[in-house]
């Protein structure tokens, strides 16, 4: 079965290009550059010598008709994953054209592509966020699956974090507008999945050689790279987390599962419906210092140990959240924050000493 993935080079996509390669599916891979999309290719090689991989070069997802090339060369695909979207910050772009533009346009163009040239294409999942979710006036209310984030375009338009998850939200909110305005055209089952910050490790480790990691990679890195002297904010950021592989599964699942069409899957750390704990996703940068010293005793007084002395109390005070309905559905027992985190430093602690 052919697959496309959007933005397959990216740190959650390559953990989904993982799980789809080792159950056989025949991936087709967009990427922005060709050199991009080398190592990725090379990468999966070695892993799976006999993975089927391609990769096609997508220079602008939010041009119209920017997928029809790839849809007139394989017409047969069967699912699309559409993950590509731009989460770091600090660019001299416009909010608009770093943001808006590619999220709405390129669902938008995408979505078209599929109901025009994708006669066989049966389950489309979009990489949504909590961001669409969430409800920042009033974090203790409870986010479930049905919460939608109340922000306008107009009130998030010049802050950056703001505007990214606007642009998140807006595009979920157009496809499942698409999605009724063309009920007659669509042959295929939606599912948007809404993770929290992604936390985990790189696919491959020279997904720690950038300077930065991806935005909320960053955030475990970021202890990582803390000295004793390191001065806070501990508290900020704040929000909830989720690990990339149970993000990648999620992905993976609706391809599987028609029950999963038309649902919003919202995967959070620690959610489970043996043991259910909503707390365990809850995070700030003292909460990582907290796992990080722990249980990595060697890095015990050469990293922060962060200030904050009822950190319990502030971390109430951030989202609450309940996601057994994601935990029916796909029967995933969610990995907990101090497992993302443990995993993640030790790939980076090896990562370095290889260096
Ligand atoms: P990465 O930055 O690692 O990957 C993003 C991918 O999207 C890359 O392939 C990137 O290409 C591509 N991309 C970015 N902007 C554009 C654009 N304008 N046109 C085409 N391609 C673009 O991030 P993640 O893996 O974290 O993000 C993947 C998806 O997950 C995104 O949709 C993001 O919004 C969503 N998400 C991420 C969360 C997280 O905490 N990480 C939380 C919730 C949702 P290139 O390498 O060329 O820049």
């Amino acid at each position: 079965e052919k697959v496309l993935v959007s933005g397959c080079n990216g740190y959650i996509a390559l953990h989904v290009l993982d799980i789809l390669l080792s159950e056989g599916y025949h991936v087709i891979g967009t990427v922005r550059s060709e050199g991009k999309g080398d190592k990725v290719k090379d990468s999966f090689a070695k892993l799976y010598p006999y993975a089927k991989l391609d990769i096609e070069v997508v220079t602008d997802i939010g041009q119209p008709g920017a997928f029809d090339a790839v849809f007139k060369k394989y017409p047969d695909l069967q699912h699309v994953l559409h993950m590509a979207a731009n989460f770091s910050f600090g660019s001299d772009q416009s909010n608009e054209e770093m943001y808006l533009k590619p999220s709405i346009e390129g669902t938008k163009s995408i979505l078209n592509t599929v109901v025009q040239s994708g006669p066989n294409v049966k389950t489309f999942v979009q990489t949504s966020s909590f961001a669409s979710i969430m409800n920042v006036q009033d974090p203790t209310s409870l986010h479930t699956e049905a919460t939608w984030n109340p922000i306008t375009w107009e009130e998030a338009k010049d802050n950056e974090l703001a505007a990214y998850c606007a642009s998140k939200k807006l595009a979920e909110k157009l496809a499942w507008d698409f999605l009724k305005e063309n009920a007659s055209q669509v042959k295929f089952r939606y599912t948007a999945v809404c993770p929290p910050y992604v936390l985990g490790p790189q696919m491959f480790d020279w997904g720690l050689d950038g300077e930065k990691l991806n935005t909320s990679a960053e955030l475990v890195n970021n202890a990582v790279k803390s000295t004793p002297s390191s001065t806070g904010p501990f508290d900020d950021p704040s929000g909830i987390t989720t690990d990339v592989r149970d993000v990648a599964l999620l992905h993976m699942l609706p391809l599987r599962d028609e029950k999963l069409g038309g649902q919003r899957l919202f995967p959070v750390n620690g959610a489970s419906l043996k043991k259910p704990d909503y707390q365990n996703a809850r995070f700030n940068p003292q909460r990582i210092l907290d796992v990080v010293n722990a249980n990595f005793p060697e890095l015990k007084g050469k990293i922060a140990a962060g200030d904050i002395k009822d950190n319990q109390k502030l971390l109430e005070k951030t989202f609450h959240y309940n996601t057994d309905l994601t935990c029916k559905l796909t029967g995933v027992e969610f990995k907990t924050l101090e497992t993302s985190i443990i995993d993640s430093v030790k790939q980076i602690l090896e990562h370095r000493q290889k260096k």
